[in-house]
């Protein structure tokens, strides 16, 4: 039963993403897991959340969830689901959402990428990697994916139009890239950190451009180490820069709006892992961080 501004939220599709990782170290038992979620409000005191609107929601991995519209303890207020036709609802926690404005803002604002500019992208295949390639694309660059599977690496380049991709996990990362970037590499968005950063960092360009979305590689790791980097940004003059995402959340909407335009226009194609079931929820986020996926990893309820 709701009070007040109160409303009640069913969640319809579960968002599964490696951030989890890092953070479920926070956690104690009993602890709610954190998470994003689509919910549809099915009952409602608010009337800025009436009965049926969708909504996004830092609910955690819950199916119901009372609510204010207020802030929740893993983030945002909840937002009304942007209006985007007949696409899926799924795809707010996904290429028009927070992964897509990860890819927009993190790759354009920090890599600047210029027309005919070389650019590599570590976890090429996931959510945000699959998007900046295609972005990178977009602007007139080079394209270069490294992934963990010959097949994820075949979608890259025969689906969305990836210049090259290099499996990590079978192929020499170092000769692989001079082979595929002679030129040197221009900008780098890092999904990833440990030993594939540091190879690909030797082989950027003067006054290359770094940008740290993600270290999937170190999030079990307890403590951040400085690594041996340095020498390559002293060297090559680089810039590398991090960012959370929600520093551009007064421009959120540009970002869910440029991005829907692309893909009206057939220039941003997407893909996503479901599972289905909330009980099945903590296997699709392993299955993830073992690499089971590709694109967006969503759980449908
Ligand atoms: P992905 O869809 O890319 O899924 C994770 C992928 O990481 C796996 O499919 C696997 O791909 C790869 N991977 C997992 N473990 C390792 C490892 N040890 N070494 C190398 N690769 C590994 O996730 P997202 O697209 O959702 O997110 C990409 C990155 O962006 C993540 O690190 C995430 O935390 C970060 N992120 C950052 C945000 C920000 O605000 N800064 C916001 C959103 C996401 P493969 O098979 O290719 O190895």
């Amino acid at each position: 039963m709701c009070i007040s501004t109160e409303f009640l939220a069913e969640a319809v599709y579960l968002s599964v993403d490696p951030y989890m990782r890092a953070y479920s170290s926070k956690l104690k038992p009993g602890d709610t897991f954190l998470g994003s979620q689509v919910a549809k409000i099915i009952e409602s005191k608010n009337p800025k959340f009436p009965v049926g609107q969708h909504i996004v929601g830092y609910f955690g991995w819950r199916t119901h969830t009372i609510s204010d519209g207020g802030t929740t303890t893993f983030g945002n207020a909840p937002m009304i689901v942007p209006n985007i036709g007949t696409l899926p609802l799924s795809l707010a926690l996904g290429v028009l959402g927070m992964t897509g404005n990860t890819a927009y803002f993190g790759f354009l604002e920090i890599c600047t990428p210029r027309v005919g500019e070389t650019v590599v992208i570590s976890t090429a295949a996931g959510a945000v990697g699959s998007h900046v390639g295609q972005i990178a694309k977009i602007k007139g660059c080079k394209v270069i994916g490294v992934t963990g599977s010959d097949e994820k690496g075949k979608w890259l380049v025969n689906e969305l139009g990836f210049d090259h991709f290099i499996n990590y996990k079978t192929d020499d990362l170092d000769k692989a890239l001079s082979e595929c970037a002679p030129e040197g590499v221009d900008c780098y968005f890092d999904n990833v950190g440990g030993d594939i950063s540091s190879i690909i960092m030797r082989h950027m360009n003067n006054f290359g451009r770094i940008s740290v979305c993600g270290a999937a590689s170190t999030y079990n790791e307890k403590e951040a180490k400085a690594s041996t980097i340095q020498r390559s940004m002293i060297s090559f003059n680089l810039k590398m820069e991090g960012f959370l995402v929600q520093r551009w959340n007064d421009r959120w909407n540009e970002g869910i709006q440029q991005n829907l335009k692309w893909i009206k226009q057939g220039k941003l194609k997407y893909r996503e892992t479901v599972t289905e079931g909330f009980e099945n929820m903590f296997e699709a986020f392993t299955d993830m961080l073992q690499g089971g996926n590709v694109g967006k990893v969503i759980v449908k309820v």
